[in-house]
């Protein structure tokens, strides 16, 4: 089943070229945030809650009369995986790599870190980028939905908490500062184009994907040549914190990053779940005039050290 928001946060199945309206089926449904239902919408289909078995005759209307939104609006937290594909590793400490020369570790050594629910886009999104004067790139990659509450659980079991997978783009601004700094700004994190429950993909480690910017592919993957699974992620972050149903895994990303700018029309598309569409702003963020001398090292910070 492939779940998508979209207009004032309604809530469509899916179907081919189609979307059908299900929203009057979703308790405490909302257009105004927090969305907290959606997480509720979550658990509930997870769990195969009755009324999602029988969805009766509903009137379908083609995908392209609707304004796609971020799947998940507002979960709990998204938690992301830095450096899980050796290509990528070695791109970035390479020859022409942004932290060229340097020695890149992997999530081996760094573990997990959390980018902010606030930096969530969704389909057809503009993303502003912050700094004019630093260097901002794209990472395409899969992102696995928590389908219910779970603590502690091992890579054997871990099936058992996913929802489902959809894109997401993990955008950063490359420097020294800790990661939910650079990769933390508003809308850093398009997720969509919709959910696809997790019956719809036959092998979690098989899952391919590709990004283009302005119709140039840049990047292309596959989660077989991730350092952790899918599986082992799940594993991991929930030894270090309770998953909740609609947390967000970003699962990292393959080699191919590169830089993104003003007015660039990213594509990522993953398989078995379709294509997520955003754009860059065509200007970059301008400050308040009055942030202080201080803070102009943010916004020519040369290359950092690698982190
Ligand atoms: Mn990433």
């Amino acid at each position: 089943m492939k779940i998508a928001l979209f207009n004032d946060w309604r809530v469509g199945i899916v179907d081919g070229d189609k979307i059908m309206d299900v929203t009057d089926l979703v308790p405490h449904w909302s257009s105004d945030w927090p969305y907290s239902w959606t997480l509720a919408l979550v658990q509930s289909v997870h769990r195969r809650a009755e009324a999602w078995i029988d969805l009766g005759a509903r009137p379908r209307m083609p995908l392209d009369r609707v304004r796609l939104r971020a799947p998940l609006p507002s979960p709990s937290k998204v938690i992301a995986a830095p450096v899980n594909y050796h290509l990528h590793q070695r791109e970035m400490g390479g020859a022409h790599g942004v932290y060229s020369g340097a020695n890149i570790k992997t999530i081996e050594d760094y573990a997990l870190f959390l980018k902010p629910p606030s930096s969530i886009a969704g389909p057809g999104d503009v993303i502003t980028l912050p700094f004019a004067g630093r260097r901002t790139d794209h990472e395409a990659e899969v992102g696995v939905i928590i389908g219910k509450t779970v603590r502690n659980i091992s890579e054997a079991d871990a099936d058992q908490a996913i929802f489902g997978i959809t894109g997401l783009l993990d955008l950063t601004v490359r420097g020294g500062e800790d990661r939910p700094f650079r990769k933390g700004f508003d809308g850093f994190t398009p997720i969509g184009p919709w959910i696809v429950t997790r019956d719809e993909i036959p092998d979690l480690d098989n899952i391919s994907f590709h990004l283009t910017v302005n119709g140039e592919t840049r990047q292309a993957g596959n989660t077989a040549n991730m350092i952790y699974s899918i599986r082992r992620l799940v594993a991991l972050a929930s030894y270090q914190t309770t998953l909740y149903p609609g947390d967000i895994i970003a699962s990292g990303t393959p080699e191919g990053v590169g830089e993104i700018r003003p007015g660039d029309q990213l594509q990522l598309s993953i398989e078995h779940v379709g294509s997520l569409n955003v754009s860059i702003a065509d200007r970059y963020a301008e400050p308040p005039d009055n942030m202080g001398d201080w803070f102009q090292k943010f916004l020519s910070a040369a290359r950092g050290a690698p982190a």
